[in-house]
């Protein structure tokens, strides 16, 4: 097999060497796979075991319509029995198998896609109603044969490379660190969730592949180079050798970064910052004060409500905040109200279909218009803060308006909490997030109401640049040293000091030590960073002046392109960490 190597867009660092494990989520994609001429047998039977598997699962499920809904509504089912026999089914794919020596869930895929496009261009709706069952059985047979389930990545038993078209905040929550050693998505950019998961669990990851399911077979060799962006498949033994020694030197510098742990994120001159860390999913909690954090500035709750049917109680909320607060004992810990919609859907929760979700119903608009949902929040947040010093912070806030709504809620829910007799603390800090340009435009006026600012760079670029932060076909576009982005910053870091109070960074550009120097010099108080890079951003931090981190700042800021900004640091900082940067 010829050695192949991909291109995609460089999300988590680190090398990933092991077989591929192709994930398809919905079973709705179905890599292809060649067979060799004695595979074809086994193959047409496979396809014969799914039909007689999916037969069942349809009288399974008529008796179930039966027995809760009655005979009417359980016709349905009888109706795909009947579409089973259609000669799509039981003539063409056996037929296609034997001639182009493919496999069955791709010829599959493939049939129903081109039957699809046929059905939307027909006006008859007899016809499409039909097609829909078609479409229905025909999913079905593709998820038995792919033996595609949810918890797919949960139940691996062998350690993997994960290959995905695209991967859900509800899939990369259920993946285990001991079983996948990274992964590749044909979409997604470097600010999507699914390259903070990977970033949060310091698993290697290179996205937006674009053709990489149909390129890799299952069980391939394939080596995930996170730091490059490139994937290899099938590597030559000169390859692998030579990535097996690139791995044990990357990682070996990463252990040396340990040494780090206990010391504080200041600058040789004595500037200290606080660097805090950014907590996705709970697991990472034991691994912050390994790595040397100070404390959390973001802590996201929407695992909490993903995965799963119904919105989490209040009380097994608060049991979660009270675990963070435990955990985190005196260090500081920010909580992030509830940020659903965007990328990440509750299928229960954001009723609307929505044509833009990014710009619809979501985080603290949604919040806003479900109180029973945020105010369940709120009081869980409130109760933990008892146990440690939590604070609270509001996402994608766009008005003053939503901050003033917002508090009402909270002081509701304090006047409830004291006359049930609660234990709860109530002078807790309120923040919000800086995420979209019209906030940091008046970043002055939020502040007033507020006790500090965190700027989520990761919407603020995707809003500001309008680049989808999750399509990989304008990441090219996706850039944080935008000017336009850099004088967002600066103008928010200017509001927060002048009102005397202190202002964050909790989006991932807050964690790209060649941003750091820069950063460091508009007068960040915090950097709030995935845990896994938490090392190499002290060491960043911990060799750079801040007087001359001063003076790119202030120079970087009449620049007029990116690639100057880029430029300008690298000629800055100093050489010892223009060695380790660039
Ligand atoms: C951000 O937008 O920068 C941020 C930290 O929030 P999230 O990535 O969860 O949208
Ligand atoms: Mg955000």
């Amino acid at each position: 097999m010829a050695e192949k190597i991909y291109n995609g867009i460089p999300a988590s660092g680190g090398i990933a060497i092991g077989p591929a494990f192709l994930y398809h989520p919905q079973g709705l994609s179905a890599p292809r796979r060649n067979l060799r001429a004695e595979e074809i047998k086994a193959e047409l039977e496979r396809y014969q075991e799914s039909l007689k598997k999916t037969r069942v699962q349809i009288s399974e499920l008529e008796g179930k319509m039966k027995a809760k809904l009655g005979e009417e509504h359980a016709a349905i089912f009888q109706a795909h029995q009947v579409v089973l026999d259609d000669p799509l089914f039981m003539e063409e794919i056996p037929q296609s198998i034997q001639t182009r020596r493919l496999n069955a869930e791709f010829l599959l895929f493939e049939a129903l896609e081109k039957f699809k496009t046929v059905m939307a261009s027909l006006d008859d709706s007899y016809f499409r109603e039909r097609g829909g069952d078609i479409q229905d059985v025909g999913n079905r047979l593709v998820k038995n044969l792919t033996g595609a389930e949810r918890d797919q990545l949960k139940k691996l038993d062998r350690e993997v490379i994960v290959i995905a078209n695209d991967l859900a905040p509800s899939d990369t929550v259920s993946m285990q660190t001991d079983t996948v050693k990274g992964f590749c998505t044909d979409v997604a950019g470097r600010t999507s969730h699914v390259a903070i998961v990977a970033r949060s669990l310091g698993l290697p990851a290179v996205l937006g592949m674009q053709t990489l399911t149909s390129e890799v077979q299952e069980g391939d060799m394939v080596i995930v180079d996170g730091n490059k962006g490139l994937v290899v498949v099938n590597p030559l033994p000169a390859t692998l050798k030579q990535y097996q020694r690139l791995k044990d030197s990357y990682e070996a510098f990463q252990k040396s970064l340990e040494e780090l742990r206990g010391l504080p994120a200041t600058t040789p001159d004595g500037h200290q910052v606080t660097l805090a860390a950014n907590i996705e999913i709970p697991q990472e909690l034991d691994e912050i004060f390994k790595h040397g954090a100070e404390g959390i500035g973001l802590f996201r709750t929407e695992f909490l409500f993903l995965n799963r049917e119904e919105i989490p109680t209040e009380e097994e909320q608060y049991l979660a905040y009270k675990e963070l607060a435990t955990k985190t004992g005196v260090s500081p810990a920010i909580i992030r109200t509830l940020d659903l919609g965007g990328d990440k859907f509750l299928s229960h929760l954001n009723v609307l279909n929505e044509s833009n979700p990014f710009l619809g119903l979501r985080a603290i608009r949604l919040c806003l218009k479900r109180p029973d949902i945020f105010k369940a929040q709120l009081r869980a947040i409130l109760r933990a803060a008892a146990h440690g010093p939590i604070k609270v912070m509001f996402p994608m806030i766009s008005t003053l308006m939503e901050i003033r709504e917002s508090k009402v809620l909270l002081n509701e829910c304090i006047q409830q909490l004291k006359r049930e007799g609660q234990v709860f603390r109530s002078g807790i800090e309120v923040g919000a997030m800086i995420e979209i340009p019209s906030a940091a435009v008046v970043a002055d006026i939020l502040i007033q109401e507020l006790d500090f600012l965190s700027i989520g760079t990761n919407d603020l670029i995707q809003y500001t640049l309008a680049v989808d932060r999750v399509n990989e076909a304008v990441a090219y576009l996706y850039d944080p040293l935008n000017p336009a982005i850099l004088r967002l910053v600066q103008m928010t870091v200017d509001a927060c000091h002048n009102a005397g109070k202190w202002v964050g960074m909790c989006g991932e550009m807050a964690g790209d030590p060649q941003f750091v120097p820069l950063l460091l010099g508009m007068g960040l108080d915090e950097f709030s960073v995935s845990v896994s890079v938490i090392p190499e951003v002290k060491k960043v931090i911990r060799m750079m002046p801040f007087e001359k981190s001063k003076e790119i700042a202030k120079a970087a800021l009449q620049m007029k392109t990116s690639d100057e900004v880029l430029k300008l640091i690298r000629d800055n900082v100093p050489s010892e960490l223009r060695a380790i940067l660039f």
